[in-house]
């Protein structure tokens, strides 16, 4: 678009309609404030086809996620929740992880901590939708769907600091500029944001499967010195069939030959990585696989810019945290932000970036450094440690308090 053209004016400009952008967009309902949100994809390419009528193992999406009961509540208390039919996702109760070089495993139960369930499994194309379906009514937010920022200049109104955003279609000016934009953000290099980072190494390749045997609302983890195996718990039905989401991060070359593989061998070499424990696998969706980086941007603030969701930190799948730690992001920006609105401060005042800044890294650093702990320990091979990690999954096994603690920490409440 010419650059003379007049720009849009703003409160908020989201750049990013995935799950944390479009939550974030829905949760900030204060009708005082004036929000965009652009999304590179055409509409239909991102929510995909909504009458969905394949069957078995490709009728899922092979991309999900174990939500935390955390990102469920807050969720439910933005609208998404109420625009999913309880059939699109399933609760898991059990949780079984063993270690595939030596004896033992360890078990946690819902009912541990008296509660029904430890997490929520959803296809992430369903949540997607969901999440769009919850801002269809809502006044104050304006969607532009096939956009993506191509040029971003600061300028001052009145004093106050701008951003002027130049689209193929549109100009938009805002006081705050959103980045939700995943883990390969553009934004986040556009508004000179700098991160840290490293490759794990690993792809994971993600899949729907159809088991011989039921998964009992369990999700099961395997972890061996090639990476870790999770079989997530979709539907399941003695009729239609027994069905998993499974994500399983390896080393890299390997990956690459098992991505090339035939349904066929594939299912087999997962059968026997997966021990069989839960009997044949019977057939295998179109794979995906992606690369395995850990982000993380030094800061999340600048002056009117913030950083949400992928943008800001990526980590790896291993404990299914990526995306419930976007969710709290988001609450925590979205109350701040609202505050903001209703006390007539500027979106973009420091003090109220900071304050979301200080207690987002806090967390997700402390998440992302167990995670890597996790990633070490449980990917070594070294006999000291194999021992040590025996004995350490009996030990906390047995401990009931402790288990108590991790269950309640895992579930983000
Ligand atoms: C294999 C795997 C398994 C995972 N499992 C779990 C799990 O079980 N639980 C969990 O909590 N997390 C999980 N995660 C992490 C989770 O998937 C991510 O954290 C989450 O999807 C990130 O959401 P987001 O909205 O921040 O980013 P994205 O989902 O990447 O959304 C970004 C959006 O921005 C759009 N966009 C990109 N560039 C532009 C641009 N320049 N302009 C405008 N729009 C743009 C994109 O089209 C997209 O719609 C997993 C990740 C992987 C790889």
């Amino acid at each position: 678009m010419a650059d003379g053209a007049v720009a849009e004016h703003f409160d908020i400009v989201i750049v990013g309609a995935g799950i944390a952008g479009s939550a974030l967009a829905g949760s900030l309902t204060d009708a005082s404030l004036r929000i965009a949100l652009l999304e590179a994809l055409p509409r239909e390419r991102l929510l995909g086809d909504e009458k969905n009528d394949t069957e078995g193992v490709q009728h899922y999406d092979a991309r999900v996620s174990a939500l935390t009961e955390s990102s469920r509540n807050f969720l439910q208390a933005i609208g998404v929740w109420d625009c999913l039919d309880p059939n699109d996702y399933l609760d898991y109760a059990h949780m079984h992880v063993w270690d595939a070089l030596g004896t033992a495993s360890i078990d946690f139960d819902a009912s541990e901590v008296h509660q029904p369930a430890l997490g929520t499994i959803i296809e992430n194309r369903k949540l997607l939708r969901a999440a769009h379906g919850a801002l269809s009514d809502q006044e104050n937010l304006s969607m532009f769907w096939a956009e993506a920022p191509s040029k971003m200049e600061q300028q001052a109104s009145s004093g106050v600091p701008q951003t002027l955003i130049h689209t193929q279609n549109h100009r938009f000016s805002a006081d705050l500029v959103i980045a939700a934009d995943g883990a390969n953000s553009k934004m986040r290099t556009m508004l000179g944001f700098e991160s840290r980072e490293w490759d794990y190494g690993q792809h994971a390749i993600v899949a729907t499967v159809r088991t011989e045997r039921s998964h009992q609302q369990t999700a099961w983890q395997r972890f061996s010195e090639d990476g870790p195996l999770a079989f997530l718990p979709l539907a399941d039905d003695a009729e239609t069939g027994h069905y998993c989401s499974i994500v399983w991060s390896i080393e890299s070359d390997l990956a690459q030959k098992l991505f090339g593989l035939s349904d066929e061998a594939f299912a087999r070499e997962l059968e026997r990585a997966f021990e069989s424990r839960l009997g044949r696998i019977e057939a295998v969706s179109a794979r995906q696989m992606f690369p395995l980086r850990q982000r993380h941007a030094l800061d999340y603030v600048k002056e009117n810019a913030v950083l949400v969701g992928d943008a800001a930190h990526t980590i790896h799948p291993l404990a299914g945290q990526g995306l419930n730690l976007g969710l709290k992001d988001v609450a925590l920006l979205s109350t701040i932000l609202q505050e903001a609105a209703g006390q007539h401060l500027s979106c973009s005042h420091p003090l109220l970036l900071r304050r979301y800044q200080r207690a987002r890294k806090t967390e997700n650093l402390a998440v992302m450094a167990t995670m890597e702990g996790f990633h070490r320990f449980f990917g070594a091979s070294d006999p000291g440690v194999r021992a040590l990690r025996n004995f350490g999954l009996s030990w906390v096994n047995k401990q009931s308090l402790l288990k108590k603690a991790m269950i309640r920490q895992a579930m983000g409440v």
